[in-house]
């Protein structure tokens, strides 16, 4: 490991700020902060201000609690889309992943996060409570709730507890399927995903 105490403190505080992040160790940070250094000085300033804009600039939509440069965000504000059918994600980037398939035409309801008790997070924690709130205040009612949370023990978790608390509503609530990732082995498949292509199987031939 690089001595710090070594290193100018520019250099020294650079490294420091960038192993904070996810995934980023000092190895990996000094070797980012050298690589900036050896490049003209408008990369870095580049770099600075796309991440203080990131705060400056975005803020949290009041309707689905997405990132958003305009309140509502760009989506909630689309009269075109169907406002009865929302889809429940657990982080921001998990809306951009659907839209990009263009197949859904409803709203959407970020829940940034998903339930931990590992971790901590409870469902206090999340916006469930500002779910049920535009499940109550919708009008006309909400029709259906997709839940999109992840494949995992929390997705699973955070969507049977949403399953449970919508229930008194009457609301038809769907899980998206998981299965077999298109291109994939089904030898390599873990079992989780193979149970779940089983059980969500579907007709292949209309008969
Ligand atoms: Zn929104």
């Amino acid at each position: 490991m690089i001595s710090e105490a070594r290193l100018p403190r520019p250099v020294a505080q650079a490294i420091d700020e960038l192993s904070k992040l996810p995934s980023i160790g000092p190895k990996t940070a000094s070797r980012l902060v050298f690589y900036l250094l050896k490049q003209p000085p408008a990369q870095a300033e580049a770099l600075s201000a796309a991440l203080v804009s990131l705060h400056a600039r975005l803020d949290y939509c009041a309707v689905c609690h997405t990132i958003t440069e305009s309140n509502p965000c760009a989506i909630c504000a689309d009269e075109q889309r169907d406002h009865q059918q929302i889809c429940v994600v657990s982080e921001p980037l998990d809306c951009y992943a659907l839209e990009k398939t263009g197949q859904f035409r409803g709203v959407y309801h970020v829940l940034q996060g998903e339930i931990s008790p590992v971790d901590g997070i409870g469902p206090e924690n999340l916006k469930i409570k500002e779910l049920i709130d535009r499940v109550k205040d919708s009008r006309p009612s909400i029709t259906e709730i997709v839940l999109a949370t992840n494949p995992t023990t929390e997705g699973e978790t955070t969507a049977m507890y949403l399953a449970k608390i919508l229930e008194p509503y009457k609301i038809r609530i769907t899980r998206i399927a998981h299965g077999v990732p298109v291109g994939g082995d089904i030898e390599y498949a873990d079992e989780i995903t193979l149970s779940n292509a089983l059980l969500h199987r579907q007709q292949f031939i209309s008969q």
